[in-house]
């Protein structure tokens, strides 16, 4: 952040020294408002920064990076664009945590969101906690918010895995973790937004008002409007969770538990979990055995050496410290009836914020060991439920236990098509149950092209037997496949993108509308 600040001092100078070296660009930050010249800033570091991302595989330098200071910036920046003959192109950059380019842009301008909650912008109520929902602004990161929903007891219902993604990218996404059986997606759990359209109007929707692009926005993919404030819903907050690990070493009797566990949310919710995930355990390094007591390590160690893929449910139960009594009893009937292989249940007792951030702890471990800014050559799917034990035979079994190149996680869960508004823009299977599959693959550049070259096998093995499939945080290479990943809603889609995207400026790194470049 200071080193965006100090930039902004010597931008002037820079923008009226240095020769623009950009012979092809149609247009010239000299042509822009005075106010706008300050913000955008053009020196190598900075744009450095915002030419690369979490993956490490695409690599896209863009024209400037803009450090607004308010929403009128933006708004300014975007309607400078459409003013011109060719308009450039704005990439809204929240935390960079996507995997193909998302955030990027060639030539065009990346919006540094994380400037609005600069303090030096006079900014500091990006985060207002009410008695029921939370205000934030788009540019503020998930573990922020719950810090300030905690201080009042309260809590976001709905999360991802991991809470150092802006609110922003993880809207325009969907925000999914193993509440969303329960809760729905964090996209399900927004009462209103404010928008900069790709017009620079700043709009503000929900339900009720300019619901066209309140949809459209959520799920979105940065195609409709740049969220600079999301009003999202709280519940009490819990103290302490239950977290438990369940090993199996059959693929069925591990969905169907799954499928059990969730389905309790519909029958009484007080006795359902609350977070239901799983993961593949494979007789392959490295294998990470450090949520389980160390005296239980070999025999878990025996198990999966002798299976070769041992699945594991992930499930946590909130509870209060003045629960205490009961919570027990509540584990056990969960978990009665349960198909694991017998004895391998393991549990612990954390606090809630504990269990929210466990990545982080994970994230500083990799940073120590220079494994975290790597290539990431993540694949994430919805799989339709009456094609899992296909996909798990053709994919878990077929491709990925066969080749032996997993260094990561693949996590496996199912979730509801009730909990998500058709209306938004994100695309889910055509079936009520449908599986989340993340792949989360890290990798040396030399290993790159395998895993790469893998992805596409799972994804021609589900194209080839019909999985119907849909991609998560997806990464198409041709307008056919975009035109199939969103199926009955790409005309919708396309509708929106010219009603509030007419010029095709925001977010070309999706390479939805824009060719990819
Ligand atoms: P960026 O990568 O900066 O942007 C993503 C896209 O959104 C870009 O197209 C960008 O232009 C656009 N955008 C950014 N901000 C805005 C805005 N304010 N308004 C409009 N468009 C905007 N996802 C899950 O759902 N569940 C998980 O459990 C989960 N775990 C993850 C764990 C890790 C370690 C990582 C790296 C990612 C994970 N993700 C998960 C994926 C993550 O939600 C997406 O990559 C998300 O886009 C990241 O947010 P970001 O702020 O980094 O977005």
């Amino acid at each position: 952040t200071s080193y965006f600040i100090l930039s902004k001092t010597f931008i002037i100078l820079l923008c009226l020294f240095h020769t623009i070296d950009s012979q092809s660009q149609p247009w010239s930050p000299l042509d822009a408002p005075k106010e706008l010249l300050q913000m955008l800033i053009r020196d190598p570091f900075t744009l450095s920064l915002a030419s690369t991302d979490f993956g490490h595989i695409i690599h896209k330098t863009p024209f400037a990076v803009f450090a607004p200071s308010s929403i009128q910036d933006i708004s300014k920046l975007i309607k400078f664009s459409n003013s011109l003959p060719i308009p450039f192109t704005i990439a809204a950059l929240g935390r960079g945590h996507s995997v193909n380019g998302q955030s990027m842009t060639n030539d065009g301008v990346v919006v540094n969101m994380t400037e609005l909650n600069n303090n030096n912008n006079n900014n500091n109520n990006r985060i207002v906690v009410y008695d029921d929902y939370v205000d934030v602004g788009g540019e503020q990161i998930w573990i922020d918010v719950l810090h300030a929903s905690l201080e009042k007891g309260l809590t976001p219902l709905s999360w991802t895995d991991y809470l150092y993604l802006s609110v922003g990218g993880t809207l325009s996404n969907a925000g999914i973790s193993g509440q969303t059986f329960r809760y729905g997606p964090q996209i399900s759990n927004v009462h209103e937004l404010d928008v900069v359209t790709g017009k620079g109007d700043l709009v503000t929707c929900s339900t009720k008002k300019n619901s066209k692009l309140f949809y459209a926005a959520l799920g979105g993919l940065g195609q409709f409007g740049i969220i600079t404030r999301a009003r999202i819903a709280l519940g009490p907050a819990p103290q302490r969770v239950k977290w438990l690990h369940l090993l199996y070493n059959n693929f069925s009797t591990f969905s169907e538990d799954q499928e059990h566990l969730i389905s309790l949310d519909g029958i009484n919710k007080s006795n359902a979990p609350n977070y239901v995930e799983g993961m593949l355990l494979l007789n392959q390094p490295p294998l990470d055995l450090s949520f389980y007591p160390k005296i239980d390590r070999p025999r878990i160690t025996s198990l999966v050496t002798q299976y070769g893929i041992i699945y594991l449910i992930e499930l946590v139960k909130y509870y209060n410290d003045n629960s205490q009594d009961h919570i027990d009893q509540e584990i056990e009937t969960l978990v009665e009836g349960l198909n694991f292989v017998p004895t391998f249940i393991f549990e612990k007792d954390v606090l809630y914020e504990e269990f929210l951030n466990r990545v982080h702890s994970d994230e500083v471990t990799l940073r120590k060991q220079g494994i975290w800014d790597i290539p990431h050559p993540w694949l994430n799917m919805f799989v339709p439920k009456s094609r899992i034990a296909d996909f798990d035979e053709g994919v878990f079994k077929g491709i990925i236990l066969k080749q032996n190149i997993t260094a990561g996680l693949a996590i496996v869960y199912p979730t509801n098509k009730s909990k998500w508004d058709d209306n938004m823009s994100a695309v889910t299977p055509n079936e009520e149950i449908f599986y989340v599959v993340s792949l989360l693959r890290t990798t040396g550049f030399d290993k790159l092209e395998e895993f790469q070259i893998q992805n596409q096998q799972i994804l021609q093995f589900c194209k080839d037997v019909g999985i119907g499939m849909k991609q998560y945080l997806p990464q198409m290479k041709t307008h056919e496949e975009w035109v199939e990943q969103f199926g009955h809603k790409w005309k919708v889609f396309e509708k929106r993108k010219a009603q509030f995207d007419p010029n095709n400026i925001l977010s070309p790194g999706q390479g939805i509308f824009n060719k990819i470049e």
